[in-house]
């Protein structure tokens, strides 16, 4: 699960990741109040305004602007709110900005210049460790100086039963360049954003960029965090951070009737049980010349409502041409989960596209038979090939 920036940095804080003072504002209303709060308990006019949605590249698409004062910072407030963000991660779509946070500016002049960094703290799957990613390039695509210098990358590798050494927490720090104050800052910051992360089972927490300020304090000036949906039944005050109006919405009515659902681009939809099956349903479609809408696992019990809910799911996308069903009937029996599909049909009405139910397993023929006899535009089939075949002579 994505949280946004804000929620990232109220994660931070308590475990003691400095942050920048910051509020946020959900309507424009509360602007002036929340702007010059921000302002009086940084002791500056100066405030930076960041769009919060679930995208990076905000700064390019015109979300992140500072403000010289009260005035300007309103001005960017009520242009930011409510606006389509564009980014490179949106999409040419954008993604509409419902809340902004207000900062303190946190670049201020100084003896040094204020230097930019990354840090992120993410699960290697590779090596069943956590990982430890550095850069003194920060501020930027991080992508780009993966793929472009890629020296310029240091990892460090966490044995997650060990936890983080103290020696490997001052390793990255110094490959930061970092010295005196802001070394003693940047270990202490390292610390804490690990603990944050493994006591929120995150995923991945990502700083881009990490600033040292120009008087050598050590800051998370942004913040990503995805967190394992998986943990989530445990941290009740995280699982209230989810945002649905930043998620697809095919996939949070999904998760609604318990399926896993993830949406894709292509014209044939499909609905498996098991998410093996499912992948290599995905691959038959493409090996017929289809590209896949979805991807769909049922679960175990295929039963009645669940497959009206993926039916209804998978209708929603207009780019849907064709439906393949591919249940392998091993707990559940063919002929139930075809008189699933029957059921779900009429009750749904007049389903504008042919469905291809491949049924396979405990009573896989009279299951075959259940779907023939029907009447409605359902073909069944009962070897893969076949069903394969089905959907070719659909897509043709
Ligand atoms: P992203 O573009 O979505 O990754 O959003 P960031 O939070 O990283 O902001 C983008 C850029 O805005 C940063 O790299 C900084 O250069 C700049 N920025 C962020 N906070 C401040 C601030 O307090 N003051 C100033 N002057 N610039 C800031
Ligand atoms: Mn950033």
């Amino acid at each position: 699960m994505n949280i946004h920036e804000y929620q990232g940095k109220s994660i931070l804080r308590k475990y003691g990741v400095a942050t920048p003072a910051g509020h946020v504002i959900e309507n424009l209303s509360q602007a002036k109040d929340i702007i010059k709060k921000v302002q009086s308990e940084s002791g500056s006019e100066k405030v930076v305004v960041k769009a919060q949605i679930h995208a990076g590249g905000r700064g390019k698409g015109g979300g992140v602007k500072l403000a010289d004062n009260l005035e300007q910072a309103l001005e960017y407030a009520d242009n930011i709110l409510g606006m389509q963000l564009v980014t490179p991660q949106t999409g040419d779509e954008g993604k509409k900005v419902h809340k902004l946070l207000v900062e303190e500016n946190v670049y201020y002049p100084g003896e040094e210049e204020p230097k930019e960094f990354y840090m992120g703290i993410l699960l290697d799957r590779n090596t069943s460790k956590i990982v430890i990613m550095a850069s003194t390039e920060g501020g930027m695509d991080i992508e780009e100086v993966a793929e472009k210098t890629p020296e310029k990358i240091v990892k460090e590798w966490i044995d997650p039963r060990v936890g983080l050494q103290a020696f490997q927490a001052r390793k990255v720090a110094f490959a930061l360049g970092l010295k005196g104050k802001s070394l003693k800052e940047g270990v202490k910051f390292i610390y804490a954003l690990y603990k944050a992360y493994t006591d929120s089972d995150a995923t991945m927490v990502e700083i881009n960029p990490m600033l040292k300020t120009s008087d050598s304090r050590i800051l998370a000036a942004d913040c990503k965090i995805d967190l394992d949906d998986n943990a989530l039944y445990r941290h009740a005050d995280l699982a209230e951070m989810r945002d649905v109006t930043e998620e697809d919405p095919f996939e949070v009515e999904a998760k609604e009737s318990d399926l896993n659902y993830v949406k894709l681009d292509g014209n044939v939809g499909c609905m498996v049980n098991g998410a093996g099956l499912a992948m290599a349903t995905m691959d038959i479609i493409k090996l017929s010349g289809g590209e896949p809408a979805n991807f769909l696992d049922v679960g175990g019990g295929a039963n009645p409502k669940t497959v009206e809910a993926g039916f209804r799911i998978i209708l929603k996308d207009p780019n849907v041409k064709a439906i393949l069903i591919n249940i392998f009937g091993g707990i559940v029996r063919c002929d139930r989960v075809a008189k699933g599909v029957v059921e779900a049909y009429k009750n749904i009405g007049d389903i504008p596209v042919p469905i291809i139910v491949r049924l396979q397993g405990t009573n896989a023929e009279e299951g075959a038979k259940i779907i023939d006899e029907s009447g409605l535009k359902v073909t069944s089939a009962i070897v893969l090939k076949d069903a394969a075949d089905k959907v070719k002579e659909v897509m043709a």
